[in-house]
């Protein structure tokens, strides 16, 4: 059977266009349908203009520091509305790279949404239908508000990037990475943050110290967090409640009047100020209140199961090692198969894809020992095991230290960092190396490869330091702080 293309790709973010590109480099027929902008999650609403606002926020500690050096600096204001401009042109201009990209290989582009109409079959949104030897589902995921009245009087991810104006009081829900983030974020701005995450500790999943540094630094800085607290009501705060109400969640905490609430409304989120009740009975009214509580992957109206794609509990498309589904046609790679949702991630599945199904190279992906790093204020850099999942393997050697930093504890901030290796005790290998610090992304994507190839404890030992950082201490435990 004579196919218009040898891959029609659905999805045209961090995965869909890596493996597009490079699958048409290598002589393929290719097509890709993007429904919204080229680029995808990480470029357009994720790690690129997330990043970028994480460089804006950090100026603000970075002018109070600069007096302490020595600098004579006048106090100014953040003008979001210059720095939003300037995001969404550099987002522009970025989007164009990727297009550019894609024609350059000759990749065909359809600026729609696409579904599945058969195992070899896509349709477009006006009905069209293309077909291809390969299908390659590359769909992400998308941000999901929690299933509660009023929902929609909040915001999420997506939607701070387009803020007409910083809210002056900000509520954030949800204890994980992108929370944490936007805490950081927001608080770096001059907004007054408050965060609620109903566990225990945040950054569920990371190690147990690192996790504990970060949310002391959170607090430290001036992140209003509280942890075992979810919201149970929200609603339009009306006008009269927000003219006589001026505080916070810790002012309701300390007994100040709630106010008065108007009844629910139909308007979208972040349109005006929202009145929430929290789960320790504390009520306050917010200018805008971002839900960062997990996301689903686009697998919805995709014809997916209709044609025998399997999916998972959390709407995620099952695949095997290769990134094959149930179907042998039909692929998928990155967020949308929910394993490590990370752009990188993506792209190294999309490589391996078309090693596999155009080069003739069976080439499974490897998720072992993936680098990652979390940008709140300090960063926080991880790779391998936790120090709780070590202990539940075997016999470890934890070696760690915290200290206050040089450049900070000069300026007069109580900063700590963290650096800390989880040593196995039989045979020293490093497991996993945890850093909270300023730049800790940076750090581990070079501890990361140490850790990967294997070293030692005693490799580690071997290598001289580089004075004065923060990250020789990396190379300067001798003692093991625990051994477990
Ligand atoms: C706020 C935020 C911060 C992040 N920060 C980081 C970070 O610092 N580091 C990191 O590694 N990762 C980060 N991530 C995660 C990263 O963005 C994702 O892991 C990555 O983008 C996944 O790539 P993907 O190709 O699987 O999907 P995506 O990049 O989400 O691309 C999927 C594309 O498919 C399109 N699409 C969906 N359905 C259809 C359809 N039916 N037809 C046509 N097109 C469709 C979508 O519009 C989208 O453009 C962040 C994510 C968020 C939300």
């Amino acid at each position: 059977m004579a196919f218009d293309y040898d891959l029609f790709v659905i999805g045209g973010g961090s995965g869909g266009v890596r493996a597009a590109r490079v699958a048409a480099a290598g002589g393929a027929r290719v097509a890709i349908a993007e429904s919204s902008r080229m680029g995808g999650t990480c470029v357009i609403r994720g790690c690129v203009p997330k990043k970028l606002m994480v460089f804006a926020s950090g100026y603000r500690e970075m002018f109070d520091d600069a007096r302490s050096y020595g600098w004579d600096l006048e106090d100014g204001a953040f003008d979001w509305p210059r720095f939003s401009q300037h995001l969404n042109s550099e987002l522009d201009r970025l989007e164009g790279v990727y297009r550019n990209l894609l024609k350059g290989s000759d990749v065909e582009i359809y600026d729609t949404r696409a579904r599945l109409a058969d195992a070899h079959t896509v349709e477009l949104a006006d009905g069209a239908k293309k077909t291809a030897k390969h299908i390659l589902v590359a769909t992400g995921g998308r941000p999901v508000r929690p299933d509660m009245a009023n929902a929609h009087l909040g915001i999420v991810s997506d939607d701070i990037f387009h803020l007409p104006e910083l809210p002056k009081r900000l509520l954030i829900i949800g204890g994980g990475y992108i929370a944490c983030e936007f805490a950081g974020i927001m608080n770096g701005l001059g907004v007054e943050v408050t965060q609620f995450y109903r566990g225990a500790q945040i950054l569920r999943g990371f190690d147990d110290e690192a996790r504990g540094l970060v949310a002391e630094m959170m607090r430290e800085k001036g992140v209003n967090l509280h942890l075992g607290t979810n919201i149970v009501e929200m609603a339009r705060a009306s006008d009269d409640h927000t003219a006589s109400w001026t505080g916070t969640q810790s002012d309701a905490a300390m007994g100040a009047p709630a106010g008065e609430r108007v009844g629910e409304d139909a308007d979208g989120g972040g349109s005006g100020p929202v009145w929430v009740k929290a789960t320790n009975g504390t009520e306050a009214v917010y200018d805008a209140v971002l839900f960062a509580t997990g996301r689903d992957p686009n697998t919805e109206d995709m014809g997916l199961k209709e044609i025998g794609v399997e999916i998972g509990r959390r709407g995620e498309i099952v695949v095997d090692d290769y990134s094959q589904t149930a179907v042998p046609s039909i692929y998928a790679i990155g967020d949308v198969t929910n394993r490590v949702q990370l752009t990188p991630v993506a792209i190294r599945e999309g490589m391996a894809f078309v090693e596999t199904v155009f080069n003739g190279n069976p080439t499974p992906v490897d998720h072992h020992l993936i680098p990652s790093a979390v940008f709140t204020q300090p960063e926080l850099g991880t790779v391998g095991l936790t120090e709780e999942e070590a202990r539940e393997r075997e016999p470890v050697e934890i070696y760690c230290t915290s200290f206050r930093p040089m450049q900070s504890a000069f300026a007069g901030r109580p900063d700590r960092v963290l650096m800390k290796l989880v040593v196995s005790k039989e045979n020293r290998t490093v497991l996993g190396c945890h850093i909270v610090a300023p730049g800790a992304g940076e750090m581990i994507q070079l501890a990361g490869i140490a850790v990967k190839m294997g070293a030692t404890k005693e490799d580690f030992d071997r290598t001289v330091a580089v004075h004065p950082t923060m990250s020789e201490e990396l190379v300067t435990m001798k003692t093991p702080m625990r051994v477990a």
